[in-house]
């Protein structure tokens, strides 16, 4: 119940569209503005007699700190949002150039036009939504609560200490502190007052990186860390003596991101994106990371 009044705040599930570029010939890492471009072939110029190459670079932004969704291995980007993004690439016969970044400077260089688009597990959110357009979306996910294995809650409801009559929070049990990974929605859904069932800004630690954020937790100066699911489970089985609470503390959609004036990415992105949805490609890529069994 909590989680659907809070999903009521906060979701809107856009579904946009997305379309993107090809397969990653050519990868750019960039590290806090350091960029360092692998090189690549450069067949996919070469039907560009005009040499303006890029117009067939699809510039994706992420995180590669998000497992299963993108990741690095092996020197090399891996997860589910890079496999969907280089289908797309594909499919709209571009080239994939990927960029790794903070997640918090994604939103801003999608919206500059610096990058094509934001694909990095992102949730679509109101806010989010007033500086870029999202497309269809590709992906559910959910806020879990990591806490410690011999930690005495089972629910996240139980760092409240007082609840109104409607049963919607006044008041965060003192002590209780939550680590986020700064800029996601587990750090702004936190960080907002008990009546938007959030902890308060002043009980929230917020970290550079979701495993800032768990490690904080395992050298308890924190009682839990709110993350996707998914992302948690990863942190929870590399660190011995966590664990994630039942239920989830919101449900969200993840999509891609494009500016707001790019309606013409956006509607190629979408029309890719939708055929690798309605063929089954999405959900293989989905499965290969996350087995239903
Ligand atoms: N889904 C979360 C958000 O959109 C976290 C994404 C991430 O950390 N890559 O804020």
């Amino acid at each position: 119940m909590k989680a659907i009044k809070l999903i009521s705040i906060v979701l809107a599930v856009v579904m946009c569209a997305m379309a993107f570029v090809s397969c990653g010939k050519t990868e750019t890492k960039e590290n806090d503005d350091k960029t360092t471009v692998d090189t690549a072939d450069t067949t996919a110029s070469a039907d560009n007699a005009d040499g303006k190459d890029e117009d067939k670079v699809l510039t994706m932004a992420t995180n590669a700190a998000f497992p299963p969704y993108e990741f690095v291995e092996n020197g090399d980007y891996a997860g589910i949002d890079v496999e969907i993004a280089k289908a797309i690439a594909e499919k709209l016969g571009m080239e994939l150039e990927i960029i790794d970044t903070e997640f918090g400077s994604i939103i801003g260089g999608v919206q500059s036009g610096k990058y094509d688009m934001g694909m990095a597990g992102m949730t679509v959110t109101d806010e989010r939504k007033e500086s870029v357009d999202f497309t269809t979306s590709y992906a559910t996910g959910i806020q879990s609560v990591i806490v410690k294995a011999d930690s005495e809650y089972t629910d996240f409801m139980e760092f409240y200490s007082e609840l109104d009559e409607e049963g919607t929070p006044v008041a965060v049990k003192e002590g209780i502190t939550i680590g986020v990974q700064q800029d996601t929605t587990g750090d702004i859904y936190s960080s907002s007052d008990p009546s938007g069932w959030g902890f308060g800004k002043e009980n929230v630690i917020r970290y550079k990186t979701g495993n800032d954020a768990v490690q904080a937790l395992v050298a308890g100066k924190v009682t839990a860390v709110i993350i996707d699911n998914e992302p948690a489970k990863s942190y929870v089985e590399a660190n011995e003596g966590l664990k994630i609470l039942d239920g989830a503390y919101t449900d969200e959609e993840y999509a891609i991101c494009v500016a707001k004036d790019n309606t013409d990415l956006l509607d190629s992105i979408n029309s890719a994106l939708e055929e690798l949805i309605d063929d089954g490609v999405v959900a293989e890529i989905v499965e290969k990371y996350i087995p239903s069994k």
